[in-house]
């Protein structure tokens, strides 16, 4: 029998222990939503991770306590919050044992609840086999919430896609619908997605098909798929060598296409593979020398830079579709906007177009106008010192900031002010793009939201043309030299060179990755190599 003690010490409401507990309580009120760590760590690692069930006392007292110790915990949500504390692959037995015990009292256990208990049955699914018994019992949860609402919230689907994916057979082929139900309301989570992708690659009847155009679906919507996913494919071409060739080509082309950084647990998959059919697959790991040079095949990564027939799509489609149609100069007047035109008609094309504005405050916004406008007008010099024509894109109000910068800056650049109100990176592009494709500029603006408006289509090579003229400010020393981030003029994703991918890594999964251009540390120097003819066969035989 536990003790019944040991729970008093841990549990807020538990016998002796509540006044005391409550007191201090009071005084640190936990934000709702989230529990206190120390309290609900202690309630995990004492007794949810020690016993795989409690009576119907101890229940009671754990669901009592929860509700009284917690301002928003009630009786609505605290089996969901419980069954969220005993998440863990080993915790399935406490779990049911839990839901067992709500059913004994006579209580229906809600959607929220019912749907956490598949979201345990599905991390024990990750670890082991289910047995036939747990996989009906997932079916039967499965179906009695469907039973029970026409349409399930977006929560629910996800919950009821985790518990059908872990079924054997084609149950899990019924989580289609639930993630087209989710696009009713919204676009379907990353977790959904991931689990439904890694089933139709790893299910005994798969479906690769599908997961391509899901895999799609998820880039598209900026949702980078989990590990999970691509080891699911892995392990799946692990055991069909001969599709391994077609199957990883298609996967590469796929991480390049939307610039995807895979993580260190599917490039270390990548490498067992590799060993595993070192006739179709050599993967080394490697690193870059200084101008992209990989150490381990010794060839020099692609050039960044997009052709002359790319260029003039980008830019056709920047300066008519994006600029104009989407209205993206939208909080400027259409006077300033034609008055910009016609000045850039007369002065371009130019060498660089700066940001003036992100210029004077990328080292700070704390400073004295005379600081910001020299700031500026050092960046001009960097320019003019190599005999470059630049454009400096400002507003108004710069004029009062000092009249010898300012001075400095119109004597040595062409200078456009805007005004105060106006967003500065439309500006900043046209001109750029409007001067040709030898054209830079700079800026720290990642500019995401410009990229996106792009489409699928052409996002990469904005990218790439992005990647290839962007400079910015570093830092200013004391002696007020700047130290200015040229561009890399590599590329920094997965990409194919001579026959030879190359794949950069992290070191973790990240759900947002950052949009700056780095060079990734770690990277795999990968070689398909196509299988003979004689070696086909013999695996058709086998
Ligand atoms: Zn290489």
């Amino acid at each position: 029998m536990y003790n019944l003690r040991r729970l008093c010490k841990i549990l807020p409401g538990v016998g002796y222990s509540r006044t005391r507990w409550m007191a201090s309580q009071h005084k640190r009120r936990p934000h709702p939503g989230s529990l206190p760590p120390d309290r609900m760590d202690q309630l995990r690692s004492d007794i949810f991770e020690r016993r795989q069930e409690l009576s119907s006392a101890e229940w009671t007292e754990v669901r009592q306590s929860l509700v009284e110790g917690y301002k928003h915990i009630n009786g609505h949500n605290v089996d969901a919050v419980i069954l969220g504390v005993c998440s863990e692959p080993r915790q399935l037995p406490l779990a049911k044992n839990y839901v067992e015990f709500l059913r004994s009292r006579g209580s229906k256990p809600n959607a929220a609840t019912l749907g956490r208990l598949l979201r345990v049955y599905n991390a024990a699914y990750h670890e082991r086999p289910l047995s036939k018994e747990e996989q009906d019992e997932i079916l039967q949860i499965c179906r009695t919430l469907q039973a029970e609402h026409e349409t399930l919230d977006a929560n629910s689907c996800e919950h009821v896609i985790h518990g059908l994916v872990a079924t054997d057979g084609e149950h899990w082929q019924g989580a289609l619908s639930l993630l087209d139900m989710m696009k009713v309301t919204s676009t379907p989570t990353l977790a959904a997605y991931s689990a439904l992708v890694e089933k139709a690659f790893c299910a005994e009847k798969s479906d690769q098909e599908l997961s391509w155009r899901l895999l799609e679906e998820m880039a598209t919507a900026r949702k980078p798929p989990k590990c999970e996913v691509y080891l699911a494919l892995l392990n799946r071409l692990a055991k069909e060598t001969t599709q391994l060739p077609v199957q990883l080509r298609r996967l590469l082309e796929f991480l390049e296409r939307y610039e995807i950084l895979v993580s260190k647990r599917v490039a270390e998959r990548l490498q067992e593979l590799a060993q595993q059919v070192p006739h179709l697959l050599q993967a080394n790991c490697t690193g870059l020398g200084p101008l992209g040079k990989c150490q381990s095949c010794q060839q020099h990564l692609q050039p960044v830079a997009i052709s002359d027939e790319q260029f003039r799509r980008l830019s056709e489609c920047f300066l008519e579709r994006v600029l104009i149609r989407r209205d993206v100069f939208q909080r400027s007047t259409p006077e300033e906007v034609n008055r910009f035109k016609k000045y850039v008609e007369k002065t371009a094309p130019y060498d660089c177009v700066i940001d003036g504005l992100n210029v004077a405050y990328s080292t700070g916004t704390k400073k004295s106008p005379q600081q910001l406008a020299k700031l500026v007008a050092t960046v001009v010099r960097h320019f003019r010192d190599q005999d470059k024509r630049v454009l400096v894109l400002g507003r108004e109000h710069m004029r009062n900031w000092s009249k010898q910068a300012i001075h400095y800056v119109q004597s040595n650049a062409s200078l456009f002010l805007t005004n105060n109100l106006s967003h500065d990176d439309p500006f900043l592009l046209y001109a750029t793009l409007r001067s040709g494709r030898d054209t830079d500029f700079f800026s720290r603006d990642l500019m995401r939201s410009h990229a996106f408006h792009l489409g699928p289509e052409l996002k990469p090579i904005f990218r790439r043309w992005q990647q290839e003229h962007q400079f910015s400010l570093v830092t200013q020393t004391q002696t007020g030299q700047i130290i200015v981030k040229e561009p890399i003029r590599h590329r920094l994703c997965v990409h194919e060179v001579a026959g030879t991918w190359h794949v950069p890594y992290c070191e973790v999964y990240t759900v947002h990755p950052t949009d700056s251009f780095e060079v990734p540390a770690s990277w795999l120097c990968l070689k398909l190599k196509e299988p003979t003819p004689l070696e086909t066969r013999g695996k058709a035989k086998s």
